[in-house]
């Protein structure tokens, strides 16, 4: 699946929400979509589960991680619910994140699946319409390290993945 599809599946989802709301409402827009969030202490280097039983989902966030990363977890876990339902796995075991960023490389099936449940949370996290318009109304200098924590903040992501979307947007 290509980005540009991903981009198209989150606006179609965040359009449904008549949603310009920041930070994006994740946990709300991940429970009208039928999903259930429960808090698990999943212990060291998981991020989050997604289980999938009878089309229904539920996602299982790590509360001892900062509140950015639990975020990005919910919006990763959702986008494998929306991209991967119909895969035959039924259960999604999702570690660090930033250890997945890492593993981009590989070009496994899994890895695939990873990189576009990464794709889809960056795209419903940090909107490319709604970051391009607070970045050009506030004539944001994206060369100045504090003016990207800025964003970040705003957007409620850690600043890591506000530079990498960024940089994949090709707005530097
Ligand atoms: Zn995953």
């Amino acid at each position: 699946m290509n980005l540009k599809r991903i981009e198209d599946i989150t606006s179609q989802i965040l359009a449904k929400f008549d949603s310009n709301e920041l930070p994006v409402p994740i946990r709300k827009i991940a429970e009208d979509l039928g999903i259930k969030i429960h808090s698990y202490d999943l212990g060291e280097n998981i991020s989050g589960v997604l289980v999938i039983k009878n089309d229904q989902g539920i996602i299982g966030v790590n509360p001892t991680e900062q509140l950015v990363r639990q975020r990005f977890t919910i919006a990763h876990e959702l986008g494998h619910f929306v991209l991967h339902k119909n895969s035959n796995e039924s259960i999604f075991v999702d570690k660090d994140y930033k250890v997945l960023f890492r593993d981009q490389q590989s070009s496994t099936g899994e890895n695939r699946r990873e990189q576009e449940a990464n794709a889809f949370a960056a795209s419903i996290l940090m909107p490319r319409k709604l970051l391009i318009e607070q970045i050009e109304n506030h004539f944001t200098d994206l060369t100045d390290e504090n003016a990207v924590k800025g964003l970040a903040k705003m957007f409620n992501v850690s600043v890591i993945a506000m530079t990498i979307r960024i940089s994949n947007l090709r707005l530097f």
